[in-house]
């Protein structure tokens, strides 16, 4: 059929006219938009691994019309995508020809902070780095961080469970959302923004729809958990002999510093120099050549606190019971931004040296060297040349263990291993009773391998909760979960 929107050329598309006309008239000329140069930017998958193929963006201002646009779709039995900042690493957020995609930011406004209760309620829509900013502003703290808080939504964030960088200290997005509202398949609200800490009345819903990935319900709002806000902290960066060494580090610092460990990455040497040779501006932190290295970040609210210090004494002790070879704690803000460019510049790195082979898992803090030793070595068995590039957020036993291609190899030759890979390290992962998806989720990318993994009794129960919420399957089919 063919739509004519307000002031622009007659759109050729395949969803129904009636039901397009309807979304139009219950948003208005700014709720919507069927511009290719728009559309693209929104069918667009950070890998390149899907291409979106959605015909119309639905920009919902409040949740009354995010239920209206619900209630529409699944009477027109038409699939909604949602879709938040489209940086998520799994294609969730990728629509199939003949669904629409609804899109969250415009409903981006901070609703309350409350100093007393530590919560602040936000619109899904809201972007993680402007959330952490409204809670700066209050001297409090919102934990959640990762490489892509300019851009995500906190939506996204709390469909993802993401993970990043503090959740050592701080937990999962799961750990920091205390009530919700949500829109279901059918158009209805469940009105869940509660801020109790303790709330025991029957099934847990707001956890159901963390993680869900949009398949269960659209997040319109959500309260969130704050902290006080850190007044101190130390960053360090360590030469460790060996993996293993990582973990006696960590250990010891979190007994030395009394659990103030907000930040513990680790990194291989080749992760670390990649960052170095491609990424402008980075220094070698350290001249002492190691073959793993690790960043510690501790932090204090306390009004008075000598953290360098407290990090000293734990570096001094690891170098004595030989966890380190060698360690430098930053002097300044330039220099612990040094740091961090290393350890967030290893995926951009990573690109600008070729085709990488990529894989988000977890294991138990202490199966770590297993699976990295057990992984390097059948990778090497697999492709002969490949270079490791392992790094993450070992604290939490999440290891972003990436692969670049072999120096001569084409980069095409390399990528058609992808799959053969994924399952050589997810095998391994498995067998060391891990996850296939630490912190990314399924998505697209990964349902088939949740079905390999997983106790089919989960299978069974995930296929429940998605006919009892969705049985229509009209909320983005085709992620986490098959569904019929
Ligand atoms: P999108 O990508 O738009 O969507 C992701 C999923 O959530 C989709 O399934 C979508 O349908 C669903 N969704 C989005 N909004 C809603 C809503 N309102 N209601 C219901 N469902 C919704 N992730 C980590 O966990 N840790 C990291 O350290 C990390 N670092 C990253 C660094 C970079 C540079 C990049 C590009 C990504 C990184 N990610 C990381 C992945 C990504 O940023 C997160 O998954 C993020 O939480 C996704 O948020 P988004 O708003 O972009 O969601």
């Amino acid at each position: 059929s063919t739509v004519t929107p307000a002031g622009s050329s007659t759109i050729a598309t395949n969803l129904p006219a009636r039901l397009v006309a309807e979304l139009q008239a219950v948003l208005g000329p700014r709720g919507w938009s069927m511009e290719q140069d728009v559309l693209a930017k929104h069918n667009r998958e950070a890998r390149n691994k899907f291409t979106g193929m959605a015909e119309l963006v639905l920009y919902p201002a409040n949740t009354g019309e995010v239920a209206q646009c619900a209630r529409l779709c699944h009477e027109a039995g038409i699939a909604l995508v949602p879709q938040g900042g489209n940086t998520g690493r799994c294609g969730g957020a990728v629509a199939d020809p003949g669904q629409i995609l609804i899109n969250l930011a415009r409903m981006d406004k901070i609703l309350e902070t409350d100093a007393r209760d530590f919560t602040m309620t936000v619109q899904a829509g809201a972007i993680l780095h402007h959330i952490q900013q409204a809670a700066e502003d209050h001297d409090l703290l919102f934990p959640l961080s990762l490489g892509a808080q300019g851009s995500c939504q906190i939506g996204g964030n709390i469909a993802t469970n993401a993970g990043g960088l503090n959740v050592i200290r701080y937990g999962n997005t799961r750990d920091l959302v205390l009530g919700l509202e949500v829109v279901l398949a059918d158009g209805t609200v469940w009105n869940g923004l509660s801020k109790l800490r303790k709330d025991n009345t029957g099934y847990d819903l707001r956890d159901m729809f963390i993680g869900a990935e949009g398949t269960l319900g659209i997040i319109t709002a959500c309260t969130l958990k704050l902290f006080p806000r850190p007044r101190h902290l130390a960053t360090a960066w360590v030469a460790l002999p060996g993996i293993e060494a990582a973990l006696d580090l960590l250990a010891l610092a979190r007994r030395e510093t009394g659990d103030a460990i907000a930040a513990f990455e680790l990194m291989s040497q080749f992760a670390q120099d990649l960052c170095i040779s491609h990424i402008q501006n980075c220094i070698t932190p350290l001249e002492t050549r190691a073959p793993w290295y690790a960043m510690i970040e501790i932090t204090s609210s306390r009004p008075r606190d000598d953290l360098a210090s407290v990090l000293e004494g734990v570096l001094e002790r690891a170098l004595e019971g030989g966890f380190i070879l060698d360690g430098t704690i930053a002097q300044s803000e330039k220099q612990r931004a040094n740091l961090w460019a290393i350890r967030e510049g290893i995926p951009e790195a990573q690109t600008l040296e070729g085709g990488s082979i990529k894989h988000d898992v977890s294991v138990p803090v202490s199966a770590v060297p297993a699976l990295i030793e057990q992984g390097i070595k059948q990778a090497q068995k697999r492709i002969p040349g490949i270079r490791p590039c392992p790094f993450g957020h070992v604290g939490d036993g999440n290891i972003h263990f990436n692969f670049s291609q072999p120096e001569n190899m084409p980069k095409a030759e390399f990528l058609a291993h992808w799959e053969d890979l994924n399952r050589d390290i997810h095998d391994i992962v498995a067998g060391l009773g891990g996850s296939i998806s630490a912190e990314h989720g399924i998505g697209r990318l990964k349902v088939d391998e949740l079905v390999h993994y997983a106790d089919p009794a989960k299978i069974k129960l995930l296929a429940a909760i998605k006919q009892a919420l969705d049985p229509q399957n009209t909320l983005n089919p085709g992620k986490v979960i098959n569904h019929k």
